[in-house]
């Protein structure tokens, strides 16, 4: 998808604040920050618009995903926790139709989320 944002982001033709890539991942900080980490994950390519399209054969790619938000983590010093969360539509909150998962810590969360 050309003129989606994540997709210009990790075309580079948008900065962004990069912390971390694979081949097939890119993590970038929040331009809005709800913690004192807040990190974004995404598939460089437009794989899907949301979790709600992810399945089996996207399983490797999510390990992957997994194994970067940990190590991203880890290198954020989030030795307390943190939290790995994917928002499906409107009433989650989704404002960017490209598969992403915000990594936030360096605070403690409330549980249940507001
Ligand atoms: P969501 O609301 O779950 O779709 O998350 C989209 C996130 O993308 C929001 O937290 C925004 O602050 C963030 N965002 C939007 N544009 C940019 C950008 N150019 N660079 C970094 N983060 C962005």
């Amino acid at each position: 998808m050309t003129d989606c944002i994540f997709c210009r982001i990790a075309r580079g033709e948008i900065p962004s604040y990069r912390l971390d890539e694979t081949p097939r991942l890119l993590a970038f900080r929040d331009v809005q920050p709800q913690a004192p980490t807040h990190v974004l994950i995404i598939p460089r390519e437009h794989v899907a618009s949301s979790a709600a399209e992810i399945g089996a054969a996207q399983g490797e790619l999510m390990g992957e995903l997994f194994e970067l938000a940990a190590r991203v983590a880890q290198r954020e010093g989030l030795t307390g926790g943190w939290r790995l969360v994917t928002n499906v539509g409107p009433d989650a909150g989704q404002s960017v139709a490209h598969l992403h998962f915000h990594l936030l810590g360096g605070r403690a969360f409330a549980w249940p989320p507001g």
